[in-house]
């Protein structure tokens, strides 16, 4: 009989180079080579650095100390999402050609002045699983020439995806498969829920969202292992998923390392951070007792 080689799974841990590490991310770290030892397959390193006016060279080369402190390996290079505009570009100029994205023109704080007026008049404004305000209607209903004219005058704008055409066009419900520590099994999407998803910013040309579902896709991704804060947003992946024409991964989402008072661990915790509390005499096993590993 031959024997036929088995794919290796393909496991990724992809921190933004916009803070230091804290214990969340160790634990998401840990777990992720924990997982892909278990499964007898790979570990990668993704910097998720698209923010290029938040994330930092600093902030990048601690996450390669912390992680070699903890005794974490990983296939080298990293992928540098900041090396890789031109994959996402692609996957959004398919979907713009497809009237799957539109130019969206209001700024951050029009939108917040919308919401407070609909508010103050007594209309509670949508919101999405994150509690931002879903993104007013008025560009989504612009006409092709408009948008046209408007692009033209080289107006800053960022491109979000018209997801009622989205949901219509993929035309079946969304699942995903999970094992996370909150619910299990098969997981129906509720990608309407976040609105009209970003796609790219003004001032960065990818979103999280594209770029997210883009690498995963690239670089054979087969299971995704982070934080339970991320669970909803992979309604808006499959969304992607479906219509850029990608696989999909098994989802993880682990619990959240939370502080004293219950809070969910901010970039800027300094008491929680792994350079800190290496500093202050921790060893790494230390750190795995510390997440509960
Ligand atoms: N870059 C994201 C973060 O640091 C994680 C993205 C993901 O694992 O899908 O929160």
């Amino acid at each position: 009989m031959i024997a036929i080689p088995r794919q290796k799974p393909v496991f990724r841990f992809a921190p933004s180079p916009n803070g230091p590490l804290h214990l969340g991310h160790a634990l998401s770290a840990l777990l992720n080579r924990d997982m892909a030892d278990a499964a007898e397959g790979r570990l990668l390193l993704r910097i998720e650095d698209i923010d290029l006016t938040r994330c930092t060279p600093e902030f990048e080369a601690g996450i390669h100390v912390d992680l070699q402190w903890l005794g974490i390996n990983w296939e080298k290079p990293a992928r540098r999402q900041s090396e890789h505009f031109a994959d996402y570009q692609a996957a959004l100029k398919s979907l713009i050609d497809r009237g799957l994205a539109y130019p969206s023109f209001l700024t951050r704080s029009e939108v917040k002045a919308r919401v407070q007026v609909s508010e103050a008049a007594g209309t509670q404004w949508p919101r999405d699983p994150d509690g931002s305000p879903l993104y007013p209607a008025d560009d989504r209903e612009r006409s092709h020439d408009e948008r046209e004219a408007m692009l033209a005058t080289g107006r800053k704008h960022a491109w979000r995806l018209d997801m009622a055409r989205a949901l219509e066009t993929i035309g079946e419900p969304l699942v995903w498969s999970e094992t996370g520590d909150g619910e299990r099994g098969a997981m129906k999407a509720d990608p309407a829920a976040w609105g009209d998803a970003i796609l790219s910013r003004s001032d960065a040309p990818s979103s999280y969202h594209l770029s997210v579902v883009v690498d995963d896709a690239l670089q054979g991704v087969t299971h995704v292992v982070r934080g339970l804060d991320l669970f909803h947003a992979t309604a808006v992946h499959r969304v992607l998923q479906a219509l850029l024409g990608l696989p999909v991964p098994v989802y993880h989402h682990h619990r959240l390392v939370t502080d004293a008072d219950g809070r969910k661990l901010s970039k800027s915790a300094g008491d929680t951070g792994l350079a800190e509390l290496r500093a202050r005499g921790f060893s790494a096993g230390d750190i795995r007792d510390l997440v509960g590993l």
